[in-house]
C-alpha cells in the first residue's frame, strides 16, 4: 500500500468535483477537479524536466494558486518540494541550492538570470520559472508534456518536503519531513479545529513556511474546504473579505493591526467561525482585546519547521490566553531541566521536548545536529522554555536561546517584557541579554514608546521596581520605533543582541 500523502488528498478532490479548492480576489482560481488534472500536468512537466522521484524541487516564486498545484504536482510524483523565502537574495539562494542539491530550481521568470549566474557549478539544477500569474515557462511545459496520471507510491518515512527554518536563531536549518509527518499532522488539525467542506479559509500567509503551506493548505485540503489567497497581509483587504471567510490563520501581527483598526467589529467577523494565531507568542493582552471587540476567542497554537504543530487550544474548552494549549492527539510532551536534563514535575520551567509522528526525521546534511537534538527516545529538544501547568496547558516562556543570566540568575524575558508592555506608554519590547563585565549577562530592554508619548529610561526603570526582583530589573532600556521582525512576526533578538553588544563595555 501506497503512503504517498497525496492519495490522501486526491480521494478528497474526487470527492469535491467542481468545488472551489484556491480563489484569488482576480477572480482566477481552480476547482478541485481542476487542481487535480492541473497537478497530473504540472508533474508530467516535472517529469519532462528530469526530475525523478526523490529528486528535491526547489522553488522560490510569489504566491500563487499555481505555486499550490506545483506543490500537490510534486508530492504526485515522488518528489521532494522545497520552497525558499521569497526574500532570499541570489547570494542566499546560492547557498541553498549547493546545501539541498535539487534537481530542479523553480525561480521567478524576472529572477531567471541572477538563477543561471548562481547555477553554474557541476551540481546545478535545471531551471524554469513560474510568475505569479500563471506566466513563465513551467506552465507551458505543462500544457504540453504527457500527464502524469499515476500516484507514485511512497513509503511513510519517504520525504514529502526540505523545509528551511526561520533562521531567528541562526542560519536557516534544512528540516526533513516525511508523508507521514505532514498526513498526520493535518489530520489531527483538522479534527481539533473542525474544519469541514463548508469552511471557508482567509489565507494571507506567505506560502514557503509551515505556517501558510502545511498547516493552512494541507489542512484544506484535508478537509475539502476552500480558501481565498491573498498575496500577502493588507489591512483593507482583509476587512473587505472578512465577511465572506469562515476561518483565518494568522501570525499575532494579523492581529495586533486589526485591533488598530475601528472597522473591527462583531458584525465584520459574524460570518467568521475561527481565528487561530502562532508561529510567534499572542500576549495575553491582545487575546483578550480581540475577545472584547469582536467576541472571538483566538485560538492559539504552537509548533515549529521540525515537527509540525505540537500544541493547540481546545476548540470547545476554554481558550486561555497566553498559553499555546496541550498537546495535540499522538504528540507527547516533557519538560526538562536545562542542565541535569531531568524530567521536571508540572509547574516548573525547562526546556521543551516533543514526540511523536508529527516530528521531522533529520536536519538535511547536518547528522551531528541531527543527534544532538533528535533523541535517541525519539523526543526531539524544541530549544523553547515552557512550563506546563496543573491543567495541562503549555506556557511558552521564551527561547532557551534569549534567556538571559545575570549575575547567576536566570532571567526569563517574557516576564520583564509582560511587566514593561503593561506601561500606558508603551506598545512592545524586547528583553535581552548583552554582555556585562560584572553579571554575566545584562538585562537590557528595548522599548517602543507610543507615538507622542514622552517616554524616559528612568520613568521605565522606575516604574519596574517593587514590580520585579532587582536581578530581573533591566540596566538599561533603550527606545526605537519599531522592533526588527521577519517575515512571520518573530522578533530578531539576534539583530538586537548585536546592535547593543558593546554598551556594557
Ligand atoms: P530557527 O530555528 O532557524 O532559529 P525559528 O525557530 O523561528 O528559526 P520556525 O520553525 O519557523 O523557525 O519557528 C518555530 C519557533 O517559533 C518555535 O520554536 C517557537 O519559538 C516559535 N513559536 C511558534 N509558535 C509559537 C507560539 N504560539 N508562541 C510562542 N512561540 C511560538
Ligand atoms: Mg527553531
Amino acid at each position: 500500500m501506497s503512503h504517498n500523502l497525496f492519495d490522501t488528498f486526491a480521494d478528497r478532490m474526487r470527492a469535491r468535483g467542481d468545488a472551489d479548492f484556491i480563489t484569488t480576489r482576480k477572480g482566477r482560481g481552480y476547482s478541485y477537479a481542476e487542481a487535480l488534472e492541473e497537478s497530473a500536468h504540472l508533474a508530467g512537466a516535472l517529469r519532462s524536466l528530469g526530475v525523478e522521484p526523490g529528486d528535491r524541487v526547489a522553488v522560490q516564486v510569489d504566491k500563487s494558486p499555481e505555486a499550490i498545484l506545483l506543490y500537490l504536482a510534486c508530492l504526485r510524483m515522488g518528489g521532494v518540494y522545497l520552497p525558499l523565502n521569497t526574500g532570499y537574495t541570489a547570494e542566499e539562494i546560492d547557498y541553498f541550492l549547493k546545501d539541498a542539491k535539487p534537481a530542479l530550481f523553480v525561480c521567478r521568470p524576472e529572477n531567471l538570470e541572477a538563477a543561471w549566474r548562481i547555477a553554474t557549478h557541476r551540481d546545478s539544477p535545471r531551471v524554469t520559472t513560474l510568475g505569479r500569474r500563471a506566466d513563465g515557462e513551467l506552465m507551458e511545459l505543462a500544457r504540453k508534456a504527457t500527464p502524469w496520471d499515476s500516484v507514485e507510491p511512497r513509503e511513510t518515512d519517504d520525504l514529502a518536503a526540505i523545509l528551511y527554518t526561520s533562521g531567528t536563531t541562526g542560519r536557516s536549518k534544512g528540516a526533513m519531513l516525511t508523508h507521514r509527518n505532514l498526513a498526520s499532522n493535518a489530520e489531527a488539525l483538522t479534527r481539533a479545529w473542525r474544519f469541514t467542506e463548508s469552511d471557508r479559509l482567509i489565507h494571507a500567509l506567505p506560502i514557503f513556511h509551515t505556517h501558510g503551506l502545511f498547516v493552512a493548505c494541507n489542512v484544506v485540503l484535508m478537509a475539502g474546504a476552500s480558501m481565498l489567497f491573498l498575496p500577502r497581509f493588507d489591512l483593507d483587504t482583509l476587512i473587505d473579505e472578512l465577511p465572506r471567510g469562515t476561518t483565518m490563520m494568522g501570525v499575532p501581527t494579523f492581529y495586533t493591526r486589526l485591533l488598530q483598526d475601528k472597522r473591527l467589529t462583531p458584525e465584520l467577523t459574524a460570518n467568521m467561525r475561527l481565528f487561530t494565531s502562532g508561529s510567534a507568542p499572542l500576549t495575553a493582552e491582545t487575546h483578550q482585546a480581540f475577545e472584547q471587540r469582536t467576541g472571538h476567542a483566538i485560538l492559539e497554537r504552537y509548533g515549529m519547521t521540525e515537527t509540525n504543530m505540537n500544541t493547540s487550544n481546545p476548540y470547545d474548552g476554554e481558550r486561555i490566553a497566553g498559553t499555546v494549549g496541550m498537546p495535540l492527539p499522538g504528540v507527547e510532551v516533557r519538560v526538562v531541566d536545562r542542565d541535569s536534563r531531568e524530567i521536571l514535575p508540572q509547574g516548573e520551567i525547562g526546556i521543551l521536548e516533543v514526540r511523536g509522528p508529527n516530528v521531522f526525521i533529520g536536519y538535511w546534511g547536518m547528522p551531528d545536529k541531527t543527534r544532538e537534538e533528535l533523541l535517541e527516545d525519539g523526543f526531539f529538544i524544541t530549544g523553547d522554555l515552557a512550563m506546563i501547568d496543573e491543567r495541562g496547558y503549555v506556557h511558552i516562556v521564551g527561547r532557551d536561546k534569549d534567556l538571559v543570566i545575570s549575575g547567576g540568575y536566570n532571567v526569563y524575558p517574557k516576564e520583564v517584557e509582560q511587566v514593561i508592555d503593561e506601561m500606558e506608554a508603551v506598545v512592545e519590547s524586547a528583553v535581552i541579554g548583552v554582555p556585562h563585565p560584572d553579571f554575566g549577562e545584562g538585562v537590557t530592554a528595548i522599548v517602543v514608546p507610543r507615538p507622542g508619548a514622552s517616554l524616559q529610561e528612568e520613568g521605565v526603570l522606575k516604574a519596574l521596581e517593587g514590580r520585579l526582583a532587582r536581578y530581573k530589573q533591566p540596566k538599561r532600556v533603550f527606545f526605537v520605533d519599531s522592533l526588527p521582525r521577519n517575515t512571520m512576526g518573530k522578533v530578531q533578538k539576534n539583530q538586537l543582541r548585536e546592535r547593543y553588544a558593546d554598551i556594557y563595555t
